[in-house]
């Protein structure tokens, strides 16, 4: 990764969960909104799948999902008039992608800015 990306990474580093107050490497608290089912990768709060690994979708430090985004690239920002678009992760503006990454995850393309 780029080094100035890592820093914008590091920018979105949580010692504790937003929500349940998990430290780095800890579970999160059942009924936590933060956490994500590591079946099917939505929130975990509101699904009921089994299997769910709840070590594995620990408090990382960073939000569900961004750390990815970083590593694959994928950054959006808000444009006026046309809403969330595709950017570079330099620009000032650039949030990790995480529609991109949840639309990849649900159905194994990366297809959310495909013409439809
Ligand atoms: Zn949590
Ligand atoms: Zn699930």
């Amino acid at each position: 990764m780029k080094e100035e990306l890592q820093k914008k990474l590091e920018k979105e580093f949580r010692e504790k969960c937003p929500d349940c107050a998990a430290r780095v490497g800890e579970e999160h608290e059942g009924g936590c909104d933060v956490e994500r089912c590591t079946v099917c990768g939505g929130q975990r709060l509101g699904c009921d799948c089994s299997g769910h690994n709840s070590f594995e979708s620990r408090w990382t430090g960073y939000w569900p999902g961004v750390e990815e985004c970083f590593k694959r690239g994928w950054f959006s920002r808000m444009v006026p008039g046309k809403g969330l678009v595709p950017c570079d992760g330099e620009h000032p503006e650039a949030m990790a992608d995480l529609n991109r990454l949840a639309y990849f995850q649900v159905y194994g393309e990366d297809g959310i800015y495909k013409e439809k």
